[in-house]
């Protein structure tokens, strides 16, 4: 494991072993005490069976010396007192490292006790047992059950934990852990006790205890099978008033996964508690999940559209992972994608199934494209199943997440829903109380539909974007249409060593949904090579390096729409013309394949802008895009949320990921100019939009208010980069007026980045009000430093200096850390990538301050230096330059050596 003070190791997948001990029962005694936690851990343990340790006569004396010696991992524990089978070791018996306990000579089977003691309130890492404001909790995925106690702190070992918790009723008058409370009192002193039992074995990340002074609101949800389950969502008592959305989407969550998979609830009791200071967004411990507040909370005044949705998803997919994560579990963290890739694409079909299929899988491709296309091309790339790490705290990436769930997506699409459902049947059924292997999740859907999966696991193995391009030919006269796809991948000089370098990764098995548009709407087709009836859509596999599909009985020469629905995460290359785009834009039956079309006509026209810009000619609008857009608004306005889609420019984020060199002031000015000339040649078209799309009624939480939420709020922006004269009058009076968070923070957003000196004015005092109304929700406090840690004008990063001066922020409150510091990195590019390289000291400066208090936080704001090779020379020296300052500060966490060390 992974060194504090030397160069990290190495963990890789090939050097697997199974356990050679098991602990099949776990119990735990926590004393919280004013400074500090007393931690008694009974484990009943025995030698596993199936380990290859386990054979005493392996004839190796190595060994069998090491056979009976039991190594259990531990970190910043101080051990007070250890014995085996009731006898107390003496110190010749044991040896305690920064990293592990080893007990020298352990029997066959034998009961462990360990009494150790840990300082939660000094533990600003976040993992382990650790104090948020007012109560206690626990953050144990990865690894951190071992600053609990010592412990087989590794997924295959399962086991049943009892946990009882002591503590001062008044400061902590709930307590809480996984499973079922089966007794509580009091011992004196004003102190009392509660003790829980988890029926289920599990591993010691999902274990979890909280502790303090909670509110509790509750509900219950009866099981298909007619079962009561109580709900209990435990806050701070002032945040009682924002959990109704969130028991909402989780019993609309329990019956989606029985309805869509079959899986019933199977404790008596759900809690979720929701956590002011959290790494992540939430965490599926059994039965009672630990939540970041800005997952959990939500109220029409305090929390954004796009805040009840994260809600929403996040709320579903811990509870998904009671079946995918828990019940079946990863056999090492290798499989990380295995309960997370699976549980991403069931979280994504279900807000499809809740809100806009459309809108839901557009935010999930401009993610991949944007970050996780990004991080495949950067020095950090790694296959969704990795084959190495050195802090899988690192590996908690997109990578991992969404190019996992857009794996899974291909197998679904490849079987079909029954298939696949009956796929994901045999996997619980067979794997059930089990750690397993992506491998066992492929074989079971492998198994059946009777398909061979072996090329498809190229894309576990693999890490890269694959490029499909595509070029078409049509033969009037024999009524044929041809596609011919290429697919490439490369090995990139970061991935190998030299000699491997420019040669290609072996080829993927591609899903290629394609349709044949003309301006009639779809053509019905089949492909030469299937036997298929005539459809409007199908699914092609794509398996060689080239490959060609015919399509016979094509009267006219069509356009293709293709990889609808993005049915794989590739870099699609096809030479469409701004004429075919626009009769995508307007006749493709494929609502994705609508937005994306918008999207290459405005990247098309933005790259030759960008040319322009840097050639110092003027820029001028060429009218493609505009009298497409005025066809979009002129429309019936039965789509909001489509409209919505189509009529949003490609992110800058998104321009520099599809830039060979990322110009990063071309872009933003590019950008700007066309939101202006759109925003004024379009202006009246704008007006009627934003009026026509006013809400008459009070604040609701559904689909299609939202669309026409974002629709108006969409025109407003407009409007503001056309500089109408009307446009701050409309801005400053829906601020005043909102009832509601989106349409505030929009109207506040907007006016921050109006460069209007009237505007500025403005701005300053929206925000001073904003800060007075507000000041005292945390999470409304989040959102005041994001929209001004993003704002584009010049003067960024003494903005962002100041806000981390601002009384209320806290380097120690990751969600603080993430709205100041990660947005203006990864959200700001124009002011972040400022001359002189200040945006990248402040960085590193920030980088090496975070990584003495928390290692995770401090590795995971470096992205935006790792990716130094994409810029000009002159930035790149300056990033660099950074990277190597931090590598040279001598107690780095293994953590951040990692990104650095793999960056330079
Ligand atoms: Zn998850």
């Amino acid at each position: 494991m992974a060194m504090k003070d030397a160069q990290p190791g190495t963990i890789h997948l090939k050097d697997y072993e199974a356990p050679r001990y098991l602990i099949d029962k776990t119990t735990l005694k926590v004393e919280i005490e004013q400074d500090k936690a007393k931690v008694y851990a009974t484990l009943n343990m025995r030698r596993n069976p199936e380990s290859d340790y386990s054979d005493n006569c392996s004839g190796n004396p190595l060994d069998s010396s090491l056979d009976s010696s039991l190594v259990l991992s531990g970190q910043q524990l101080s051990l007070e007192h250890i014995a085996i089978n009731g006898a107390s070791l003496t110190t010749e018996q044991y040896v305690v490292t920064e990293e592990e306990l080893t007990i020298h000579q352990v029997p066959d089977q034998f009961e462990l006790v360990t009494e150790v003691i840990i300082y939660p309130k000094q533990n600003t890492s976040l993992e382990g047992l650790y104090k948020s404001r007012t109560m206690y909790c626990t953050q144990c995925e990865a690894e951190g059950f071992r600053r609990i106690t010592y412990y087989l702190d590794r997924p295959d070992v399962m086991s049943e934990f009892t946990t009882t918790i002591i503590a001062d009723q008044s400061e902590c008058p709930v307590l809480l852990a996984n499973g079922n409370p089966i007794g509580s009192g009091k011992v004196g002193d004003g102190r009392h006790w509660a003790t829980w039992h988890d029926p289920f074995r599990k591993p010691a990340y999902l274990f979890a205890m909280v502790a303090g002074d909670l509110s509790v609101v509750e509900d219950q949800f009866t099981t298909c099978s007619g079962r009561i389950v109580d709900i209990r969502l435990y806050v701070e008592p002032k945040d009682k008033d924002k959990c109704g959305h969130a028991i909402q989407s989780l019993k609309h969550a329990m019956t989606w996964d029985e309805q869509v998979y079959g899986r019933e609830y199977d404790l008596d009791l759900f809690m979720i508690v929701a956590v002011d200071d959290f790494n992540m967004g939430a965490m599926e411990n059994k039965g009672l999940n630990i939540f970041n507040t800005s997952c959990v909370l939500a109220h029409p005044e305090t929390t954004t559209d796009a805040g009840f949705q994260r809600v929403e998803a996040v709320v579903a997919h811990e509870y998904f992972h009671n079946w995918s994560g828990n019940r079946v579990t990863c056999r090492d963290w290798f499989q990380l994608s295995l309960k997370e890739g699976f549980t991403v694409f069931r979280d994504a079909e279900f807000s499809a199934d809740m809100g806009s299929r459309t809108v839901k899988r557009v935010e999930d491709i401009n993610l991949l494209r944007t970050v996780q296309f990004a991080e495949d091309a950067g020095p950090t790339a790694h296959p969704v199943q990795p084959a190495s790490y050195m802090e899988i705290s690192n590996f908690y990436t997109v990578t991992i997440y969404e190019k996992g769930a857009e794996v899974v997506r291909m197998i679904h699409t490849l079987l079909g829903p029954e298939l696949f459902r009956q796929g994901s049947d045999l996997y619980f059924s067979r794997h059930d109380g089990q750690a397993v292997t992506i491998e066992d999740f492929v074989a079971a859907m492998a198994e059946v539909s009777g398909r061979d999966f072996s090329q498809f696991m190229n894309w576990y193995r693999q890490a890269g974007t694959p490029r499909l391009s595509v070029r078409s030919e049509y033969d009037e006269k024999a009524q044929q249409y041809r596609l011919h796809f290429k697919q490439s991948c490369e090995v990139t000089k970061l991935e190998e060593g030299k000699q491997q370098q420019g040669k290609q990764k072996n080829p993927y098995q591609i899903p290629v949904k394609v349709g044949l548009v003309t301006e009639q709407g779809d053509l019905a087709f089949s492909a030469s090579d299937e036997k298929n009836p005539r459809e409007k859509s199908q699914v092609i596999e794509i398996t060689e390096p080239e490959q060609t599909v015919v399509f016979e009985g094509i009267e006219t020469c069509p356009v293709p729409s293709l990889l609808r629905g993005f049915s794989a995460p590739v870099k699609l290359d096809y030479p469409y013309s701004r004429e075919e785009l626009a009769l995508l834009m307007s006749h493709d039956s494929d609502g994705v394949n609508r937005w994306d079309a918008s999207q290459q006509l405005a990247i098309q026209l933005m790259q030759s802008l960008m040319e322009d810009y840097r050639a110092s000619k003027p820029l001028v609008m060429d009218d493609c895009l505009s009298q497409a857009y005025a066809k979009i608004l002129s429309e019936s306005a039965d789509d909001r949320a489509m409209q919505a889609l189509v009529l949003t420019l490609p992110s800058e984020l998104l321009l520099a990921e599809i830039s060979d060199e990322i110009d990063v002031e071309a872009i933003h000015q590019v950008r700007r100019f066309l939101c202006g000339q759109l925003g004024s040649i379009l202006s009246d078209q704008w007006r009627d939009t934003y009026h026509a799309n006013i809400s008459t009624g009070s604040y609701i939480h559904n689909a299609s208010e939202v669309a026409q939420r974002s629709l108006k709020n969409l025109a407003l922006r407009y409007l503001a980069n056309a500089k109408t004269e009307d446009s701050l009058a409309l801005v400053q009076s829906q601020f005043d007026e909102a009832d509601n968070m989106t349409d505030r923070l929009a109207a506040l957003s907007t006016l921050v980045n109006d460069p209007r000196p009237e505007a500025a004015v403005l701005a300053m005092q929206a925000l001073e009000s904003f800060f007075n109304d507000w000041h005292h929700e945390p999470l409304v406090l989040n959102q005041w430093f994001q929209v001004q840690a993003a704002c584009s004008l010049p003067g960024g990063l003494s903005r962002v200096k100041a806000l981390m001066e601002h009384s209320t922020f806290d380097l120690h409150n990751p969600n603080k850390v993430r709205s100041v510091i990660g947005v203006f990195c990864n959200s700001n590019p124009v002011n972040f990538h400022c001359d002189g390289g200040e945006g990248y000291r402040f960085l590193a400066d920030q980088v090496l301050a975070l990584d003495k208090l928390n290692p995770q936080i401090a590795a995971r704001l470096l992205t935006p230096l790792t990716r130094w090779r994409r810029f000009s020379e002159q930035k790149q020296a300056l990033m660099k330059g950074e990277l190597v300052r931090i590598m040279s500060e001598p107690k780095l966490s293994s953590d951040t050596y990692e990104i650095v060390s793999k960056s330079l």
